[in-house]
């Protein structure tokens, strides 16, 4: 067989993005594949965007993520959007179809695939609440919308937000989701099955934070789920734990993502205990 000395490309681009440790399970999972891929951690400013997206084109990339500040800015830059990111409005991977470059957003089913796969729940016809009305949680939102929850609940400290982004997703995805302003310690009923932090309270270096909520009332089988995955115990999990609730870590969440991309791009399906550990070691937890 001829040598071949070109390497598949996918990127993640966003700025800041040096701290970005996608790469790091990305490529352990090349290597454990045998594949001849590349994952680039790519610095690019709002204005080079639209420039990158061209590169990307030239270069013939498999794939991309993009972080903060590029999820929505690259949207009209692409060939197509896939349903749910349409709704969700934000893209944080690209795959290719032939030439054409297509948006999808992996964080919402990432979580709920940390949701089904780790904490062995159903969402389906399941009470969920959500903290915030950010870009995570318009993802994890409108992915449990469409997963079927039977009672969906935005609580955010700016309600005008949380108004507009539940308007709009439950419009879109034809469910009914209700929201609530924060004020104090929100009390979360005994009816609630699952409770999800999609705030950056408790993201480092303001890892004592913790969302002020009040889990007295909590019955036994709540899972309480925390985006924030840095660090992965943040203080509303520990707070859960002691009550022997059962949690689901934002580093769940981060590395089904990773690996729905990496299926969106290879079209096969990664060793995802090696992107686990390769992402635990990358932000220096094993
Ligand atoms: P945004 O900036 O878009 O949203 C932040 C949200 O947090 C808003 O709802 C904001 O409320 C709320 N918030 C922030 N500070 C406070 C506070 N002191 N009191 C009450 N509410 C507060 O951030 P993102 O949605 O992009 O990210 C949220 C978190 O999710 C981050 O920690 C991020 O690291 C994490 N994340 C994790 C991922 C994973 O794979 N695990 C993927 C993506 C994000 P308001 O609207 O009132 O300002």
């Amino acid at each position: 067989m001829p040598a071949n000395f070109k390497a598949e490309l996918v990127a993640c681009l966003g700025q800041p993005v040096a701290e970005n440790p996608t790469g790091a399970m990305q490529e352990a999972a090349f290597r454990a594949m045998g594949l001849n891929w590349r994952y680039l951690t790519i610095e690019v400013a709002p204005e080079n965007l639209a420039d990158a997206i061209l590169g990307a084109r030239a270069f013939g990339m498999r794939g991309l993520n993009l972080t903060i500040p590029h999820k929505v800015a690259v949207i009209p830059l692409l060939d197509e959007i896939a349903p749910d990111a349409a709704v969700i409005g934000a893209v944080n991977t690209v795959r290719c179809d032939g030439r054409r470059l297509i948006g999808e957003n992996t964080d919402g089913k990432g979580f709920l695939r940390g949701v089904r796969v780790d904490a062995r729940v159903d969402p389906r016809d399941k009470r969920a609440i959500v903290l915030g009305a950010g870009g995570a949680a318009r993802a994890i939102v409108t992915e449990l919308a469409l997963a079927g929850v039977s009672d969906l609940l935005v609580i955010n400290r700016s309600i005008e937000r949380a108004w507009r982004m539940t308007e709009e997703i439950a419009i879109k995805t034809k469910h009914h989701i209700r929201c609530q302003p924060w004020r104090g310690a929100y009390r979360v009923p005994a009816d609630t099955d699952i409770l999800v932090n999609a705030t950056s309270i408790g993201l480092y270096p303001d890892v004592d934070a913790m969302p002020p909520v009040d889990l007295s009332d909590a019955q036994p089988g709540l899972l309480v789920c925390d985006a924030v995955f840095n660090p992965p115990e943040t203080r509303l999990l520990a707070a859960a734990r002691e009550r022997g609730l059962p949690v689901l870590d934002g580093l769940s969440m981060l590395v089904y993502q990773g690996v729905i991309g990496y299926q969106l791009w290879t079209g096969q399906d990664p060793p995802e205990d090696i992107m686990k550990k390769a992402l635990r070691q990358a932000l220096g937890l094993a």
